[in-house]
């Protein structure tokens, strides 16, 4: 009889650590659901604000223009300073935007034909300024007609995330930059001889949020990783690191050329 009982006892302490973990669960899916909800809501609210006072400035700049040129620069340095912070306002903005639209599998492609060295090339002349002023020298080797049926704005923000991470991680070293076409993929290599990822943190800069030890004194979000992943995979490729601290990265960017894995068509 004692024996029975211990079983009893056994089976509905059992059964009462089976429910309770049930609870805890269904507490994480809904604190988690609710952190996307605030974070879709406030990404959008803050967009609307932030457009318009991108474009108040503006009109307010073709207004002052004389008042500012009057002031001998000092108050047109003063709006390259406020365009650069709202700039950098709206590119956070725009990262959230993006985690609450691939949290909750919104991320569409616009697929099209897309040369990638064009896109390249777009980007270097986005970006050639800040190399300039971090003295970077860039070295650039593309095959051409590397064309594939991708999403030209996603393939050109995994681009931009790379380059403006080569140059704030790597400041006054230079930047090489590689693009090839692979049988049947597009291959983009970024290197970098900047301060380098630690092994332990090669795979968690992927992740969503999560920032390199090395790099606690540059400013930055740890989201540019985790969308371009999110976009190469979605796009049927990958991206990965190689990198050794204090000599470097190397960011590999694969895409199969139809924009599907394996590349069929
Ligand atoms: P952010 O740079 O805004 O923090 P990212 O997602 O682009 O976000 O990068 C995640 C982290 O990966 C960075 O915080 C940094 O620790 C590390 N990282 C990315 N690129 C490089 C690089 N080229 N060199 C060294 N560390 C890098």
């Amino acid at each position: 009889l004692r024996g029975f009982a211990k079983v009893t006892r056994d089976v509905t302490e059992k059964r009462k650590a089976e429910e309770e973990k049930e609870r805890l669960l269904r507490e994480l899916k809904a604190a988690v659901a609710a952190r996307d909800e605030f974070l879709s809501m406030a990404s959008h609210e803050l967009k609307t604000p932030l457009t318009s006072v991108k474009l108040n400035l503006r009109a307010l700049e073709h207004r002052a223009e004389k008042t500012v040129e009057q002031t001998e620069g000092a108050g047109s340095r003063r709006l390259v300073l406020i365009h650069g912070q709202i700039d950098r306002l709206a590119k956070l903005v725009n990262s959230l935007l993006d985690v609450s639209r691939i949290t909750a599998n919104r991320l569409d492609f616009h697929r099209e034909e897309v040369d990638l060295g064009e896109v390249l090339q777009d980007v270097l002349g986005q970006f050639k300024e800040d190399l300039d002023r971090a003295g970077c020298a860039l070295h650039l080797r593309t095959d051409t007609g590397v064309v594939g049926r991708w999403d030209r704005l996603r393939v050109d923000q995994i681009l931009s995330n790379l380059l403006s991470n080569a140059i704030k991680y790597g400041p006054g070293k230079p930047v090489e930059v590689d693009l090839r076409r692979l049988g049947k993929s597009a291959r983009l290599v970024v290197r970098d001889h900047g301060i380098g990822i630690s092994e332990r943190d090669q795979e968690r800069i992927f992740d969503r949020f999560e920032r390199a030890v090395s790099s606690q004194h540059y400013g930055g979000f740890g989201l540019g990783l985790w969308i371009s992943r999110q976009i190469a995979e979605g796009l049927g490729g990958s991206i990965t690191v190689h990198s050794q601290p204090g000599l470097g990265s190397t960011f590999v960017v694969e895409l199969p050329l139809s924009g599907l894995p394996g590349g069929e068509e």
